[in-house]
């Protein structure tokens, strides 16, 4: 058994954790940072300028910024989306991971490779934890683990992912987290793209790649994220990338990686045990809908959580555990259940994903999307521009907006 009895153990060393990690150690509190490690999260890396500003992120930390997005329909008809102020930034998911570790670290968490096995209180008041020390080669896929731990804490912040061994121990429900399986290739960027192509994100709505979700290709400088998803089980979610590659005549080039992972796609109705444990990001279910946009939230719901504990250890009070969850809602609630009716309504078929590109080829939906998606506020000064969508999304939806973009 080790000897030191820390404030927080938080397992999973993604945006969420080690966001929760730097904070707490940044407050003073002894944190333990338990994260598996040797396998990069499969993931698209679209982060929003925002996340630099919130998280003091540097922009040498991004691979690629993208100026603009095409959205592209069932039909194949393209609609240009430029970002008139600011970018998309797009992350290496193994560097910019490992960055935020370091970071944590360097405010005072104590790091240590190793699988999270089990959780229960002890006889005194504390938790014990039991984890498998050492890491898994991604070169070798060998397993280079050791015996199992035990570590004594006050505090768990479950940041393991969707499918949190944490959550699944210590929260009723956390196993019944619904999601999109989404899955990519990670391909060399041939040299003879375009400079247009390596600054542009395509947004693919067709059924015949996914019957309820998108596909993307993202430029990530070197390498491009190819990919789709859906929550459709055994939809042949490969067949589609393969096919998706071959139409943007990227089925030769050198493929680096292929990979999948679940994508939440609602937030648990608890985070907590009320007692010692907590979970944030995909583990809390915390991905936008309609979007997929994961890391932004993962990082917010790591510092709420860090903010929530710090207030916990100071009053002895685990009822505020809760106040979590509640937090996160207040203030981003009401953009996943906008973007939620939104996947539900316009990604049901092909006749609604036509009208759905159509529509974003107007000024106003751009400004208010790019706006909304860069700053992470739902854009509320301008009513008279929520007004206008309002009565051209109903014309879309009753049919009479022109499918092919004119008006
Ligand atoms: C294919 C795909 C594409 C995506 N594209 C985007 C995108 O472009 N933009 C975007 O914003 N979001 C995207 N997402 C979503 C985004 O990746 C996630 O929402 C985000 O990574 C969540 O962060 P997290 O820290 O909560 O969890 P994770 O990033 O999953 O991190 C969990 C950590 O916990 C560790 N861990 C797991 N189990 C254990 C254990 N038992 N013991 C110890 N450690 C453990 C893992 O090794 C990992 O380091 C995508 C997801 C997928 C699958």
């Amino acid at each position: 058994m080790n000897s030191v009895t820390y404030d927080v153990v938080v397992v999973g060393g993604g945006p969420a954790g080690a966001t929760a990690a730097n904070d707490l150690a940044q407050a003073g509190a002894s944190v333990l940072l338990l994260d598996r490690a040797g396998r990069v999260k499969p993931c698209g890396g679209a982060v929003p300028p925002q996340l630099l500003r919130d998280f003091d992120v540097p922009e040498t930390v991004l691979e690629a910024k993208v100026g603009s997005a095409r959205m592209v329909s069932p039909t194949q008809r393209t609609v240009e989306m430029p970002i008139k102020k600011g970018f998309v930034g797009m992350v290496d998911r193994a560097s910019f991971d490992e960055w935020l570790r370091c970071r944590a670290a360097e405010s005072g968490a104590t790091r240590i490779e190793g699988t999270f096995e089990t959780l229960g209180p002890s006889k005194d008041g504390y938790i014990e934890l039991t984890y498998r020390e050492g890491a898994k080669s991604t070169l070798s896929r060998r397993a280079n683990m050791t015996g199992i731990k035990t570590i004594r804490t006050r505090y768990v912040i479950g940041a393991d992912g969707a499918n949190s061994k944490v959550g699944k121990q210590a929260i009723g429900g956390a196993d019944k987290l619904a999601s999109v399986f989404a899955y990519h290739e990670i391909i060399k960027t041939p040299t003879a793209m375009t400079p247009r192509a390596r600054a542009r994100c395509d947004v693919i709505y067709d059924g015949s790649l996914s019957p309820d979700f998108y596909s993307w290709v993202f430029p990530h400088g070197d390498t491009i994220s190819v990919g789709t998803g859906t929550a459709e089980q055994g939809y042949g979610i490969r067949g589609s990338v393969t096919e998706l590659r071959t139409r943007i005549g990227l089925d030769e080039a050198e493929t680096i990686r292929k990979e999948g992972a679940p994508i939440p796609l609602k937030p648990l109705k608890r985070w907590d045990d009320g007692k010692h444990v907590l979970l944030a990001g995909d583990a809390a279910g915390v991905v936008a809908p309609a979007s997929g946009e994961g890391i932004f939230y993962a990082m917010t719901s790591g510092r709420i959580a860090a903010q929530v504990i710090e207030e916990v250890l100071q009053t002895g009070n685990a009822k505020t555990l809760r106040l979590a969850r509640k937090r996160f809602l207040r203030a981003h609630g009401k953009v996943f259940m906008v973007l939620g009716a939104m996947q539900y309504f316009w990604y049901s078929t092909d006749k609604r994903r036509e009208r759905f590109v159509t529509m974003c080829a107007d000024e106003d939906v751009q400004r208010l999307t790019w706006e909304s998606y860069l700053n992470k506020r739902l854009v509320r000064h301008d009513y008279f521009a929520h007004i206008k969508i309002f009565f051209k999304d109903m014309a879309h939806l009753v049919g009479i907006g022109a499918a092919d973009g004119r008006r």
